[in-house]
């Protein structure tokens, strides 16, 4: 049985809009950047590879701090691992906060969807800035798994393909005590994407900012970003198929930063 570990790698700003579909794009708010390790068997498997450092204060023009290889080794120190023990790294999707540093993972195989490994080489236009080809070519050297579809990648640990966000974002099923877990990757930024609030509230950011969230009257609140909405409605009910919505858990939410599942 495993336990599941966020660990914050860094800092980033980004358009309420970008988080939740119809939010206003003139409104910032900053989120975690996560690595996941999945302990508990002898195998090390860690999920995502974090963000290059910020340069001027920036992640490919968004606004942060953190990250590179300081960041990824001090989130991994503090639960006794290094990059170069991993046995494997799961990679949800190629975008530029979620697979830096994976050449670091020196001794990992490394899983990324064929489909997603094609779209990153040859972007939607849309995507051009968000994928970094900088960070693809140094994977092709080492041992890249390109998966198709639900794969099994240790005893209790599956791949849930998840197109929508991307062409081929992959959630990561494991099994813990308490029932299976989906680390849901980018399908859901926040508890806000699956859980949208029935009246308007208001939450604070991890700067300390308060954002007003307007009301939603639908089962699922997309991010802003995104390849096919259709397929991403699709993908939240095969996420149900697998977990009970409380058990996902998603890519940048700030009240998952210290925390342990289950
Ligand atoms: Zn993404």
């Amino acid at each position: 049985m495993y336990r599941i570990m966020p660990l914050k790698v860094a800092e980033i700003s980004v358009p309420l809009g970008a988080v939740l579909m119809m939010g206003d794009m003139r409104v910032m708010t900053t989120g975690p950047v996560y690595v996941w390790v999945i302990d508990g068997e002898d195998e090390k498997i860690v999920v995502d590879s974090g963000v290059e450092e910020a340069k001027n204060g920036l992640f490919h023009g968004f606004p942060g701090k953190g990250g590179g290889e300081k960041g990824l080794r001090e989130a991994l120190e503090s639960v006794n691992l290094k990059p170069e023990d991993v046995d494997k790294l799961i990679i949800t999707h190629l975008h530029f906060d979620h697979a830096a540093n994976a050449k670091l993972f020196t001794n990992a195989r490394i899983y990324v969807q064929r489909r997603e490994w094609e779209s990153a080489l040859n972007p939607p236009l849309h995507y051009r800035e968000i994928y970094d080809a900088s960070m693809l070519h140094p994977l092709e050297e080492m041992d890249l798994c390109l998966i198709e579809g639900d794969v099994e990648i240790a005893d209790g640990v599956r791949t849930v393909l998840l197109p929508g966000h991307t062409k081929g974002l992959q959630g990561v099923a494991v099994e813990t005590e308490r029932g299976k877990y989906l680390i849901a990757g980018d399908h859901f930024y926040t508890y806000l994407n699956f859980f949208p609030p029935k009246h308007p509230i208001q939450m604070t950011d991890i700067a300390g900012n308060t954002v007003e969230i307007p009301a939603s009257s639908i089962p699922f609140l997309p991010p802003g970003l995104h390849v096919d909405l259709t397929e991403w409605y699709e993908s939240c009910f095969k996420a149900l198929s697998y977990v009970k919505r409380q058990n996902i858990l998603p890519g940048h939410d700030p009240s998952l930063e210290g925390r342990i599942f289950p």
